[in-house]
């Protein structure tokens, strides 16, 4: 049988029958029309966790939802930095413990009282088939789906996520292509600001990029400043890496350093978070009009942050002076028998 190459990330791997591909987790097979890609191991996953959206990290979708997150294996990148490298770069068959229908993915959400699913441990584009299955089956439900990722794709795979999920987080992890090259194990940054480009035209962005000083620290106001000129409404969620993998030897960012890089594109965007870090004063959501906090949210630990209280409109705008906050969805709390109850001021028409 002839190879066929892969589609489904930039890097185009060329597959065969036994796999081949960098990510581990395709294969081609020979079909009526000619050779096609299938998963190796479709329908599996690495886990699967009730948890808060703020975590993923989503602040501007549903929030204070119920996130149902699931987990697989692989990845088209090898970040040196990498914490979930245990995950990413290993040998997936191992890791893909569950294997579960798209139904019983939808089951298992609803009966957690879930109010959406993200695909977020791992790069979602080395799972399309069985993302799109979960993504048909949840949208019969009334199930919002939403990835988190790596961007580092085609145009067809961006307008396909574009297409099928309802919230996407894409992380742009340095500005220059010699970044890419030096730390990421591909050549470019190119087509993750292609993917960008396309799916803040198609559906809810946003956007993360994990800081390492002295690595990408100097990047901030070029990713700031391709951020302002998509929208100045999209979320920015940048992150204070702790270096893992093959960096694990670094130095931890320092959070007065990185905070100070941030003055120049908070003036630019409306909405730039920053985390993982105890204790964070930077993840509540403060209007850009007036300055009133709309959602409160609090740091558990590290990246968790949860949303606590909010002052909304019912179409999700600021309370206090009408303001667009680019939110998505409607604010629900964990608990959804509690609608409501939680909320700083209740939700009111502007
Ligand atoms: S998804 Fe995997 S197999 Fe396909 S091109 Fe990307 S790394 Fe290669």
């Amino acid at each position: 049988m002839s190879d066929v190459q892969c589609t489904y990330c930039a890097r185009r791997c060329r597959l065969s029958e036994g796999g081949g591909g960098y990510c581990g987790m395709y294969a081609a097979a020979n079909g009526p029309g000619g050779p096609s890609i299938v998963e190796r191991y479709p329908r599996r996953y690495s886990s699967l966790n009730v948890n808060h959206i703020e975590s993923v990290p989503f602040f501007h979708f549903q929030p204070g939802s119920r996130t149902m997150v699931l987990g697989g294996a692989g990845c088209n990148l090898d970040c040196r930095y990498c914490s979930n490298a245990h995950l990413a770069r290993s040998e997936p068959e191992p890791l893909l413990v569950y294997e579960l229908a798209p139904e019983r993915v939808v089951r298992l959400t609803q009966q957690h009282g879930c109010h959406n699913i993200a695909f977020a441990i791992n790069e979602p584009s080395v799972a399309v088939p069985t993302l799109m299955d979960v993504v048909d089956c949840a949208a019969a439900a009334g199930l919002p789906v939403g990835v988190l990722t790596n961007g580092y794709l085609p145009a067809e795979t961006a307008r396909l996520f574009g297409q099928a999920f309802a919230f996407v987080n894409v992380s742009i992890k340095g500005w220059h292509d010699a970044f890419y090259a030096r730390n990421t194990g591909v050549p470019s940054v190119k087509p993750v600001l292609r993917t960008l480009e396309i799916l803040a035209e198609m559906t809810h962005v946003e956007v993360s990029t994990p800081i390492v000083q002295g690595l990408n620290d100097d990047d901030i106001p070029a990713i700031a400043g391709f951020i302002r000129d998509l929208n100045p409404l999209i979320p920015w969620h940048v992150f204070r890496l702790l270096p893992e993998y093959k960096m694990a030897d670094a130095a931890r960012p320092n959070v007065d350093v990185v905070n100070a890089a941030l003055d120049g594109a908070r003036e630019i965007l409306a909405f730039v978070y920053f985390g993982n870090f105890v204790g964070s004063q930077w993840v509540s959501t403060r209007c850009p009009q007036c300055g009133s906090t709309a959602v409160k949210r609090i740091n558990l630990s590290g990246c968790a942050s949860k949303a606590v209280a909010y002052a909304l409109t019912v179409d999700h705008r600021c309370a206090a002076c009408g303001a667009d906050l680019n939110i998505s969805g409607k604010a629900v709390t964990w608990h959804s028998e509690d609608e409501g109850t939680w909320a700083m001021q209740p939700a009111r028409s502007a």
